[in-house]
């Protein structure tokens, strides 16, 4: 066994790493790039090692700083991770004529499977059912026309060497292809410095299931079950999950045994994933093998109880599995959800910046769930927009999947995240839809569901409880310490507009909310909020919730999950004088300049008293090394000030109030 490994890695799965060698006793060494020197995996690590500036082709693609590294530091072994050099072969090369382990598969392995076109030849060879196509390459657009007219629209265009979702288009007809094949061939010769494309059928309302395989250098592969990851952003995953609900045990079964036949015919010696798309009558077609482990194992792990990363080390370093496929078994589900800094009110546009706050939620084990939080960032540190924009990776598991989903949601509840975009409220809006609890799923179940985009979800009954009992319990809070005379029961709850009236009283370590026109009655008890706090936990009659919560201009914006409402709490005269009003238009933001993304003030250009006109600079905002001036958009007279040069600011939050 080793004693010392090199991790060619950063982030959250440099961590994840580190923490199988500290089990197994052997120390660490990281490589960082001038943007992760105060990473949380180079404090962790044993030794960590500068390898140069934040661009990936100047320190983590840079193969011969990290060989250099390893002979400085002795590390015997390297673990690449993810992306990178995970799948490089030439680099496995180099390593093995170091003299260095590469904890991975052969190389001979990753290149047989590191390229679809080659990929796809030896699986059809291995007896796998492949995706009906042209395997092999296109040369021009009138070849691509041909081939997409022989195969039958829709039909997908391919990078060979593509990965991460890029380099591939869906074209239903001739023209698309026209357009797409030199699209698809620009963007493979920019992301992978290789231009070779193919074709094959788009199958469609498709679903992504995969099988992850396990092989030792003594001929023995077995599969550790397969993992759906079908909800996808752009070919992307954001929400996978273990088993598949589409699969029954045959299918699985199949599925399987042509994972370990394909992994065997290639002489398989690692941690591996075979993916498949899956039409919804259970057809299986191959897709392509990734060659090392993959952002979503902590599913596999969790239903089967391997540790995938000690296996990758232990067959590295020549030692047989220590089970057979008879041995595995599924143990409960488990669902990952990818915490990414994106915005997904806005397109899902990426939102990188500083984790103002991070918060995540407990782990371990609880009322029969488990809570596992995949991350390598700290609060304050910053989502550098050179790697890529995922803040963790967030895993619940159950003995069932509708308890992993539920423990998903509450896990999502108790996840704050301040500073910059983050996708918490949409994954949330997912667990809570009925089409993903019954388990019906499709590549396309984001563009289904979200048509028009993602803009947040209406309030269900419990969540305008939630808010109304939240509401008054914050007001009476500050009722109390800024003005006590005024402290009554009769108030009026006004929840995006919609009025209540309701009674509030005080019991042994509870509030009642009681609301008068229904007689029902709210009991919120073990609160946890104080004045500051940007999340209010607690139970509302029993049923345990946490939402986030801030004070708006005039009350509260209050989010429970993937709604939000704007919550008043009136006095029944101001009640009535509050109806009165003209209905204001964008709520009472008219009175405020919001900072439009999360970013940096580089200047606050106006100070309280003073006039402004509308269209004149407020404020300048960087975000994504852009530089946006924020104008005012009416005319009026600055009453507060709320940044300052140098705070990051989140989406939305107030930098000027005016009179
Ligand atoms: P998974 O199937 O595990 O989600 P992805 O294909 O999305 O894997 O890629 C996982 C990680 O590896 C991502 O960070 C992605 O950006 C990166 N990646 C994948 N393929 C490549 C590639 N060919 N070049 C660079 N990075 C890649
Ligand atoms: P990458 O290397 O980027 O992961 P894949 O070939 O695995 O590329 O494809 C990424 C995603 O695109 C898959 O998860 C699947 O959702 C979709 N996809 C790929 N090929 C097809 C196909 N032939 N038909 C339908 N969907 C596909
Ligand atoms: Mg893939």
């Amino acid at each position: 066994m080793f004693s010392k490994i090199l991790i060619a890695n950063r982030g959250e799965i440099a961590v994840r790493i580190i923490k199988t060698c500290r089990k197994l006793g052997i120390a660490t060494v990281v490589v960082y790039s001038e943007a992760d020197a105060d990473s949380m995996a180079v404090e962790m690590a044993d030794e960590a090692v500068f390898i140069g500036p934040p661009p990936a082709a100047q320190s983590y693609l840079d193969a011969a700083k990290i060989i250099d590294a390893c002979q400085r530091t002795g590390a015997q072994a390297v673990h690449p991770g993810f992306g990178f050099l995970s799948e490089n072969a030439t680099f496995a090369r180099a390593l093995e004529s170091e003299g260095i382990v590469f904890i991975g598969p052969n190389p001979h392995a990753i290149e047989a499977m590191g390229d679809k076109i080659e990929s796809k030849k030896f699986a059809a060879k291995a007896g796998v059912s492949t995706v009906p196509g042209h395997v092999g390459e296109i040369d021009d657009p009138a070849h691509a026309i041909k081939i997409a007219e022989e195969i039958g629209y829709p039909v997908m265009i391919k990078a060979s060497a593509g990965g991460g979702g890029k380099g591939i288009r869906v074209a239903w007809n001739r023209k698309d292809v026209e357009e797409g094949f030199p699209a698809v061939r620009a963007e493979a010769k920019a992301s992978f410095g290789d231009d070779r494309i193919f074709i094959e059928k788009f199958i469609e309302s498709p679903r992504h299931v995969e099988i992850q395989v396990l092989g030792d250098k003594h001929g023995n592969v077995v599969h550790l079950f397969e993992r759906e990851c079908s909800i996808q952003r752009r070919n992307q995953k954001v929400i996978e999950e273990a088993p598949s609900p589409l699969l029954d045990e045959a299918t699985r079964n199949a599925m399987g045994e042509q994972a370990v036949a394909l992994a065997k015919a290639v002489g398989y010696d690692s941690a591996g994933t075979v993916e498949f798309v899956a039409g919804q009558d259970k057809s299986f077609f191959f897709l392509e093998m990734n060659t090392r482990l993959q952002v979503e194992h902590p599913v596999t792990e969790m239903i089967t109880g391997v540790d995938l990363v000690e296996q990758m080390i232990r067959s590295a370093a020549g030692q047989k599995l220590p089970f057979a496929q008879k041995d595995l078994k599924i143990t409960g589900w488990a669902v990952e959800s990818r915490i990414y800094a994106e915005d997904p009110y806005r397109g899902f546009l990426p939102s990188i910046g500083r984790l103002v706050r991070y918060d995540p939620p407990a782990e371990g084990e609880a009322h029969g769930t488990i809570v596992r939080n995949d991350a390598g960032v700290r609060e304050g540190d910053e989502i550098s927009m050179f790697y890529d924009p995922m803040i963790s990776k967030l895993s619940t598991w159950a003995t069932t999947r509708e308890a992993a989903i539920d423990a998903m949601g509450r896990a999502l509840e108790d996840f704050h995240i301040e500073g910059l975009g983050h996708n918490v409220p949409f994954l949330a809006a997912v667990m809570d839809q009925d089409r993903f609890r019954s388990g019906k799923l499709s590549t396309n179940y984001i563009k289904d569901e979200f048509p028009e985009g993602f803009h947040g979800t209406a309030p269900t009954g419990f969540q305008r409880d939630v808010m109304a009992a939240v509401g008054c319990a914050m007001h009476r809070v500050m009722t109390r310490r800024a003005a006590p005379h005024l402290m009554r029961e009769d108030w009026v709850v006004v929840e995006n507009g919609d009025r209540r009236q309701v009674r509030v009283s005080n019991g042994d370590d509870s509030l009642t909310v009681a609301f008068q026109d229904d007689g029902r009655s709210l009991t919120l008890t073990d609160v946890d909020w104080r004045p500051g706090k940007p999340t209010f936990a607690g139970k509302l009659n029993g049923e345990v919730f946490t939402a986030a919560v801030r004070p708006a201009a005039e009350g509260f914006v209050i989010r429970h999950r993937a709604a939000q409402a704007h919550v008043l709490v009136l006095t029944p005269r101001s009640a009535e004088l509050h109806e009165k009003l003209p209905p204001k238009k964008a709520a009472d933001t008219s009175k405020m300049v919001l900072s439009p993304m999360p970013g940096l003030v580089v200047s606050l250009d106006v100070t309280a008293g003073q006039e402004v006109r509308a269209g004149e600079a407020v404020a300048v905002i960087e975000a994504m090394k852009m530089q946006n001036i924020i104008r005012a958009e009416r005319d009026g007279t600055v009453k507060a000030v709320n940044a300052k040069a140098g705070d990051s600011v989140a989406a939305d939050e107030v930098l000027v109030e005016f009179a």
